[in-house]
């Protein structure tokens, strides 16, 4: 018979009604002003780690971020849960500033490097494997492992700033002159801070331009 009390989480529920008053304490209008709508300007992509909350390490508070987070923070052309959030971001809630945030410490591109297999998730890790192949003349002469290892992690997100500016959505945007601008970040997990790769593109004819710079660091 299933435990009854672990199912209902009771704390998480505890936890959550003390979360509330509290915000409530602070501002009263808090709840009645999120029930008129979300207008966020940034996106995330994030990892699924449980140490990075975009909300917190960014200091902002509900409703000033829209978020998506998957294994080693992924942006395939292909995925439509990507897709979805990209699109509706971008044309419905006004995202101005999209930003893929990787960091060192990611197990998602540490497993990519091993030569072993996870199970289903390889199938994910897969799109990592690819950058790691597509970049083995800026990876194969670093013969720290670690260094290596936070090198992907970086090229990784310019990857995957790369897969956000070649969709039709971004570039539709971008055609509209709708102010848009993506960014490849890392964060750092000993420090909490966030390096800035400064791969940012606003535009198409920055596309080629930031790939370039970011490869030869
Ligand atoms: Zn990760």
């Amino acid at each position: 018979m299933i435990n009854v009390t672990m199912r209902e989480l009771k704390h998480l529920f505890e936890n959550n009604r003390e979360w509330a008053a509290g915000k409530r304490k602070q501002d009263s209008e808090f709840f009645e002003r999120l029930t008129g709508g979300q207008t966020p300007k940034y996106l995330w992509i994030g990892c699924s780690d449980s140490r990075i909350p975009a909300n917190e390490i960014l200091g902002l508070d509900p409703g000033e971020v829209f978020v998506h987070r998957n294994v080693a923070n992924v942006f395939p052309h292909t995925d439509f849960n990507c897709l979805s959030v990209l699109q509706y971001g971008i044309d419905y809630l006004g995202i101005e500033h999209v930003i893929v945030c990787g960091h060192y410490g990611c197990g998602g591109v540490s497993a990519a490097m091993e030569n072993k297999q996870f199970g289903l998730v390889d199938n994910w890790l897969r799109h990592i494997r690819d950058v790691s192949f597509r970049e083995k003349e800026i990876l194969d002469p670093i013969k720290d492992t670690q260094k290596k290892y936070e090198r992907l992690v970086e090229l990784n997100v310019l990857h995957q700033v790369m897969n956000i500016c070649h969709t039709t959505i971004v570039q539709n945007a971008w055609n509209q002159k709708k102010k848009l601008s993506i960014h490849g970040w890392v964060y750092d997990l000993s420090t909490g801070l966030l390096k800035d790769l400064k791969c940012c593109i606003s535009s198409i004819d920055q596309i080629d331009e930031a790939f370039c710079t970011l490869q030869l660091h």
